[in-house]
């Protein structure tokens, strides 16, 4: 771990953005952590600190927009777009079916990154993609503040911080054995 990277993670723990019990996590899969994001966002000059240590991580700069899925990923493709001067939009979900709503229009041909706060399986960020490739956009990365699962993503990725936090399927979680009450911060609906 770098010295950046230690700061990066006392800044998470001190900012109650990593918590401790019994979580459904978005993915589905239980945890005894979740990473609460929103929690570095609440101060726009932290926010911007941490965003500033994740773009120095890029290898290139090669998109024009930044996409994030709805609710995670909205502010950190918006500071993001702040600070590299592009374009930023946010999907959502209609029908449970991840889509660009409220006139949002990504130019065919435009190359885009995906922005989520935390990765777990990769799924949202997969249904961005598959959104995008659709409208023949073309994804050139990924960009997340935390990776705390074993994602392996067919695009170049980015991330600050590695959390290696168990999660579970409900079947196999020891914490539903021992019938802790579950939580579910996530956002997906
Ligand atoms: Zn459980």
């Amino acid at each position: 771990m770098t010295e950046e990277t230690r700061k990066i993670l006392t800044l998470f723990q001190e900012r109650r953005a990593v918590l401790e019990g019994h979580f459904l996590l978005t993915s589905g899969l239980h945890s005894s952590h979740y990473v609460q994001c929103a929690k570095i966002f609440e101060d726009p000059e932290i926010a911007a600190r941490v965003v500033k240590e994740l773009i120095k991580t890029f290898d290139n700069n090669q998109f024009s927009w930044v996409v994030g899925p709805a609710v995670g990923g909205i502010l950190l493709a918006y500071e993001l777009a702040k600070q590299l001067k592009i374009k930023t939009v946010y999907t959502e979900r209609e029908n449970g079916k991840m889509s660009l709503r409220r006139g949002f229009f990504i130019p065919p041909e435009s190359k885009v990154l995906i922005a989520e706060d935390v990765l777990t399986t990769g799924g949202s960020v997969l249904e961005v993609a598959d959104l995008l490739t659709k409208q023949e956009i073309e994804v050139v990365g990924v960009a997340a503040l935390v990776n705390r699962g074993n994602v392996h993503l067919p695009y170049p990725a980015h991330w600050l911080l590695t959390l290696d936090l168990p999660a579970y399927s409900s079947e196999e979680c020891p914490l539903c054995k021992e019938e802790k009450n579950l939580v579910k911060p996530g956002s997906r609906t």
